[in-house]
């Protein structure tokens, strides 16, 4: 009699078990086909013609930088490290203020982005960055390191302004998070460097801190010495610029160069590009220039 009724429950355990079991194979394959339909209805064309993954928008990602960019600035902000030096501000602002009048005649609805760029007072770090929506960074180590000249500088910034105009950043935190879906989506990334952010705001935050693809990098190359071109910054100043880079010193790499990694050939092929910029560098006139 116990015999039989063990035997029946675990008659009972082992189709429960079963269920279960199709139960977790139906959910997987619910998942993977979920997924898989995303991954094909969120492919979107870069400029170039390039693929891109988007699995964020481009608004959602405006207004989830909009929030990371308050968040990532706020450790500088509190030690009087955003803007504090009028010379290098007033000579940011000028060069950028040119670009972005060029990128919204690139891609006129990026006028009504609120367009930002903040210069971090950190001598140690060249780097710079570009959010979706036209939310940027430049730390004092690009300048104080690279010296660079205005044409230089205007071809990193363009770089960046680039980046954001050809919806990389919603392009890198697609990546980010179909790479850990479900982790970054309910805000739980162990990777969240301190940042009190949680879901499209932590990955937009995160996006800039990962490497851009060498398509992607490409993309921003040919772009941004168009937009510095057109903005009257000389075009042969781009390869310049990254001979700089290659050669700064100290402790490895400039980050820079670990979030902006080289495509095959950079600068063969942005000097192959000058002899096309030219007419706009040598344009006659005013340039405009957008208030920031
Ligand atoms: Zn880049």
């Amino acid at each position: 009699m116990a015999f039989t009724v063990n035997l029946k429950t675990s008659m009972v355990k082992n189709s429960l078990y079963i269920q279960v079991l199709n139960m977790k194979r139906h959910y997987t394959i619910f998942l993977l086909f979920a997924l898989l339909t995303l991954l094909i209805v969120a492919c979107a064309t870069s400029p170039t013609g390039r693929r891109q993954l988007m699995l964020v928008s481009e608004d959602s990602a405006i207004a989830a930088s909009k929030q990371a960019y308050v968040e990532m600035l706020k450790p500088y902000a509190q030690k009087g490290k955003i803007d504090n030096n009028p010379g290098l501000r007033d000579r940011i602002y000028r060069i950028t203020g040119r670009l972005i009048a060029q990128a919204i005649k690139m891609r006129p609805e990026t006028k009504g982005w609120d367009w930002s760029i903040k210069i971090i007072d950190d001598p140690e770090t060249v780097n710079a960055w570009a959010m979706a929506g036209g939310k940027m960074a430049v730390y004092s180590g690009l300048v104080d390191k690279l010296k660079p000249t205005d044409d230089e500088l205007a071809q990193v910034l363009g770089h960046e302004i680039a980046h954001a105009l050809a919806k990389h950043s919603a392009e890198k935190m697609s990546v980010a998070m179909a790479s850990s879906i479900g982790v970054v989506a309910v805000g739980v990334a162990a990777d969240r460097k301190g940042l009190a952010l949680t879901g499209a705001a932590l990955a937009a935050a995160l996006a800039v801190q990962k490497p851009n693809s060498r398509a992607a990098e490409s993309e921003a190359d040919r772009i941004g010495i168009e937009l510095a071109a057109k903005a009257g910054y000389d075009p042969r100043a781009a390869v310049t610029l990254w001979q700089k880079m290659a050669k700064v010193g100290g402790k490895g790499p400039p980050e820079f160069l670990s979030t902006h990694p080289a495509p095959e050939n950079r600068e063969k092929k942005l000097a192959a590009l000058v002899p096309t910029m030219m007419p706009y560098y040598e344009q006659k006139g005013e340039r405009p220039s957008y208030k920031l």
